[in-house]
């Protein structure tokens, strides 16, 4: 049997969780360039996930240290280590996840943190394990301290101790495992407990990706459309996609309408930069919060430094989208300083949004800083 194809704890109690939190969650209802997943883009993404390392495209040395922990294990025999996946939404941690099952032909159970709201909620998931099977849990650093507790002893010793009945007669019964995988995935591997972090035997960081490894991402997605993009349309499609594939492959599609509505066969470079233009992503791949964002500090605080939460009040935008979504890729493309004091806008910000530039600049050019 393929085990790969079984895949336990889906669509379950906790994807209507999911579901439900993505209506409330702010960071949802953000436009093309948001790179957190949206719900009813699932099948869109799940028709394009590559399946296999070789699939995967751009994160060479992560690529290449996978390669060797899941040849190691296969040669033993073993089972894989647990495994962190760290880095900001969109760049292939779910994906990865499901390479790793497949390259080791094992069962995949998905969750996420705040989905397992209790201990027996996690407790039912491993139970359900079967030996080598991953667990997968995304979200790993909002896993509920109580839950966590529980996690600790199934990757270290692989048992868990439940407590059945009640009030006197209650006791504790220790439950064996089989040994599986816990491949956990996080946007803010900060927040991670130490000794949380320190029972996965591997750390991954995926990186932002390199345009030229975006126009790979943007190829592949485009064969699998069965889309027409010619090579000047991919490097504009990618220059604009913040270095993450769901972007990619979003604006992608995205372009692939628009070039569908207005009689085009083939996406050129022109077809893409109107689309683009259209879905207010500039050619630095700013999208209008950015933009917002980056004004706001020129023109309402001097350039900054201003804390996170007067920008967020100033734009109406909740505090943790800005730190999650937009400001690591402003950080990223040099246009916002991170200081003890607040955020500050760069010199290339006012070049970028064509401000005169603030004399706090020109100051710092005078010293030499
Ligand atoms: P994350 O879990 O980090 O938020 P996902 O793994 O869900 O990101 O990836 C988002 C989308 O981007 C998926 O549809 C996937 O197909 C695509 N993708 C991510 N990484 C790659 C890659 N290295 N090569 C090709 N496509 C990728």
């Amino acid at each position: 049997m393929d085990r790969f194809l079984a895949c336990r704890g889906c669509g379950s109690v906790g994807e209507r969780n999911v579901a439900e939190a993505e209506d409330t969650d702010p960071s949802m209802r953000n436009p093309v360039t948001n790179p957190v997943a949206v719900t009813d883009e699932r099948a869109f993404e799940g028709s394009l996930r590559p399946v296999n390392l070789l699939d995967f495209q751009g994160q060479v040395k992560l690529k290449r240290r996978l390669k060797v922990f899941i040849d190691a294990a296969q040669m033993r025999q073993d089972v894989l280590d647990h495994v962190l996946l760290c880095g900001p939404p969109g760049l292939g941690k779910t994906t990865l996840a499901w390479v790793l099952s497949r390259e080791m032909q094992a069962n995949i159970v998905v969750s996420s943190g705040p989905v397992l709201a209790r201990p027996g909620d996690l407790v039912g998931l491993l139970t359900s394990l079967g030996k080598g099977d991953i667990l997968f849990v995304d979200e790993i650093h909002r896993l509920a301290p109580a839950v966590e507790e529980y996690l600790y002893a199934a990757m270290e010793d692989y048992c868990v101790d439940v407590v059945v009945d009640r009030g006197p007669g209650a006791r504790s019964v220790r439950l064996d495992l089989p040994r599986f995988t816990l491949v956990g995935a996080t946007t803010r591997s900060g927040l991670l407990t130490s000794p949380m972090r320190a029972r996965f035997g591997m750390t991954l960081r995926l990186d932002y990706y390199a345009a030229a490894e975006i126009v790979d991402v943007i190829v592949r997605s485009a064969r699998v459309l069965d889309v027409e993009v010619d090579d000047n349309a991919s490097m504009e499609i990618a220059l604009r996609s913040r270095g993450t594939p769901r972007v990619a492959n979003r604006l992608l599609r995205r372009v692939r309408d628009y070039a569908q509505v207005h009689g085009q066969g083939c996406i050129t470079k022109e077809v893409a930069c109107s689309a683009l233009e259209m879905l207010e992503v500039d050619e630095r791949g700013l999208d209008e919060m950015d933009r917002k964002v980056l004004l706001t500090i020129i023109d309402k605080f001097d350039g900054g430094p201003v804390g996170i939460h007067t920008i967020a009040a100033a734009v109406a935008e909740e505090p943790d989208t800005i730190e999650d979504v937009h400001e690591p890729f402003l950080v990223q493309e040099g246009f916002l300083n991170r200081t003890r004091r607040g955020r500050e806008a760069t010199r290339h910000a006012y070049e970028h949004l064509g401000r005169a530039l603030n004399p706090r600049l020109n100051q710092a050019d005078l010293f030499g800083a």
